[in-house]
């Protein structure tokens, strides 16, 4: 049972619940307008909030949510310090490697720490001294938290905070085995959670980033709004478009050699085919960036595909387009760049697609001309082939050939096969049952709690308010008298009241001395599932109206059928 949430009656009257008429001047999308609007959040600075009592019994849903399948697939819950040594950071090697993310502070003994951006440098230590043997594992241990990350663009209220409340759970395993096995178990924890939340949601598969392997997925909610971008297939492959799998199909383009081609005021892909007259696939187009070593790369793609900067990443880590300035001070001609004749020192990497085909069509490096017939191996050389370009919508299906489909979601978690790497870097061992020394196996798995309460948000609502989904609501059911000053609806009102919360739900009775037009709008716009409107001429057929938040639909219900009824819309 949900042991956090209060089940007497809540009185609107009581409740510090101050409703908005106006969207908050710099509130940049939905949840960040609604959750304000309607009394939930407020925010203090940049990507810093306050959860108003209405937003906190969100907010204790979702972590009961949490807890509860958490708690029944093998995770026990832990509180870490938020405020982390630093040494601890510089022997995973990630004090450096952190970057600008993590806020760093010096305590009056001049000693370093930062807040907590995240737990494995803490958790691995804590373990490494006392989960000794083989019979100790595996261990699952997680905790719900806030975090802090100094995110470059704070934005979109609670959907990327600086301060934001995470559930981060780490599993201590003995062999990659029993990694997989508690990896298939959070895996369906998490689809549990976003069952239970309501969310609308695919899991796909998203980039490991330095750790390599195929060793992580994502949950995302799915909302126009979201920042991610994915591919799927009925066939149940999903991606996330960092890392689906991508097979551009290029064209030769008929030269017999090398021949530079006067192009005067073409500048896109599109006008250079068009100039031409060939297909955008039989051209390659140019990006350019460089890694955290400073080293300059020109990638190539086919001209019908994007440059995927995560995947760049991959090959140079750190990678960043260069700015026009400095292209400019390297001596690359925005608009024209080609593999011909570029800088010394600068390499050339392009989309595996492109090895097939002998003789491309690129830019010049001289404004207002491109070479085309030109010959890769003779005219230039290709430093490195990669998968580079980002997969799009019609694509085939890397699983069964069919065209994929595109979507916007917002991540709500993700879960990771870490393998051995922070338990390496940490000296973190357990002994075998062969009595050797080993590294542990080790996985973690993140939800963000208080994003996942703005992708609900963004998933569910209308022109009048938010449509909480019945499994987070902050109650289920709210009693609305339609009568100003005691009387017998105000006292039939508080009788169903105290019945529907005798019965088990969790109800809410506006009380307000308001008129009906203010109690509906505010209702409304904060979203209960269910409405039960207790008006003068309906209690004098014994009848109140039961309103469906969702549809709008109202039914007229005899007092005693008011349980079932309400029960029905929140199943
Ligand atoms: P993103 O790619 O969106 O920046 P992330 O991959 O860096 O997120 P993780 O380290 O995987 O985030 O953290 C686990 C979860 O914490 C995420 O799935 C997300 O729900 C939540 N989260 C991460 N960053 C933020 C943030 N700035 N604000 C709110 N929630 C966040
Ligand atoms: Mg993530």
């Amino acid at each position: 049972m949900n042991t956090y949430i209060n089940r007497a009656v809540l009185r609107m009257s009581d409740i510090y619940a101050p409703t908005l008429k106006e969207d908050p001047s710099d509130a940049d999308i939905v949840s960040a307008k609604l959750l304000a609007r309607a009394g939930m959040i407020r925010k203090e600075a940049a990507g810093l909030y306050t959860f108003l009592p209405l937003g906190m019994r969100v907010i204790h849903k979702i972590e009961n949510i949490i807890r509860e399948e958490m708690d029944s697939h093998g995770g026990q819950e832990v509180l870490m310090p938020f405020v982390q040594p630093a040494e601890l950071w510089q022997r995973s090697g990630r004090w450096d490697a952190y970057g600008a993310e993590m806020l760093r502070v010096i305590d009056r003994h001049d000693n370093e720490f930062c807040l907590g951006p995240t737990h494995e440098e803490v958790i691995t230590d804590l373990v490494s001294n006392e989960l000794r043997s083989y019979k100790d594992l595996p261990k699952n241990l997680y905790q719900i938290q806030v975090k802090f990350r100094d995110e470059r663009r704070p934005r979109f209220a609670l959907l990327r905070g600086r301060e934001f409340i995470m559930k981060d759970a780490y599993s201590f395993n003995a062999d990659q085995e029993s990694l997989d096995e508690t990896y298939d178990r959070m895996r369906d924890a998490y689809s549990n959670m976003c069952d239970r939340m309501g969310l609308k949601y695919r899991i796909v598969q998203a980039d490991p980033g330095q750790i390599g392997g195929n060793a992580t997925e994502e949950f995302m909610a799915l909302a126009e709004t979201g920042e991610a971008e994915l591919v799927y297939c009925d066939c149940g492959y999903a991606a996330d478009v960092e890392v689906g799998a991508c097979h551009p199909q290029p064209s030769e383009f008929a030269a017999e050699a090398l021949a530079k081609v006067e192009t005067p005021g073409v500048h896109t892909i599109a006008e250079l085919a068009a100039f031409l007259g060939c297909p955008e696939n039989a051209t390659a187009k140019a990006f350019a960036g460089k890694g955290e070593d400073g080293q300059v790369w020109v990638l190539f793609v086919p001209g019908d595909y994007e440059v995927n900067e995560c995947k760049a990443d991959r090959l140079a880590p750190g990678f960043a387009p260069l700015t026009d300035d400095e292209m400019a001070k390297i001596g690359l001609p925005k608009g024209s760049m080609g593999p011909v004749g570029l800088p010394a020192g600068v390499k050339i990497a392009a989309d595996e697609s492109l090895r097939s085909i002998e003789r491309w069509v690129v830019g010049a490096n001289e404004d207002g001309f491109h070479y085309v017939g030109a010959k890769q191996g003779e005219d230039f050389q290709v430093d490195v082939w990669a998968d580079l370009c980002t997969v799009r919508e019609g694509d085939t299906c890397p699983c069964c050939g069919l065209p994929l489909k595109a979507a916007r979601g917002i991540e709500v978690g993700q879960i990771f096969k870490l393998g051995d790497k922070y338990s390496k870097a940490m000296g973190a061992t357990f002994m075998d049952e062969d009595g050797s020394e080993k590294p542990f196996m080790m996985g973690c798995y993140g939800v963000g709690v208080s994003r996942t309460m703005a992708a609900a948000v963004e998933q569910s609502y209308d022109e009048y308010g938010i449509i909480w989904p019945a499994g987070i609501a902050p109650a289920q059911v709210c009693v609305i008298p339609l009568s100003p000053k005691p009387d017998e609806v105000t006292e039939a009102a508080e009788t169903l009241a105290a019945e529907l919360a005798g019965a088990g739900f969790e109800v809410v009775l506006d009380d307000r001395n308001e008129r009906a037009g203010v109690k509906f709008a505010d209702n409304d716009l904060i979203g209960w599932p269910v409405q039960v409107i207790v008006g003068k001429r309906g209690l004098a057929e014994g009848v109140v109206e039961v309103k469906n938040r969702a549809t709008g639909e109202k039914t007229s219900v005899a007092l005693a059928e008011v349980a079932a009824s309400v029960e029905t819309l929140l199943a």
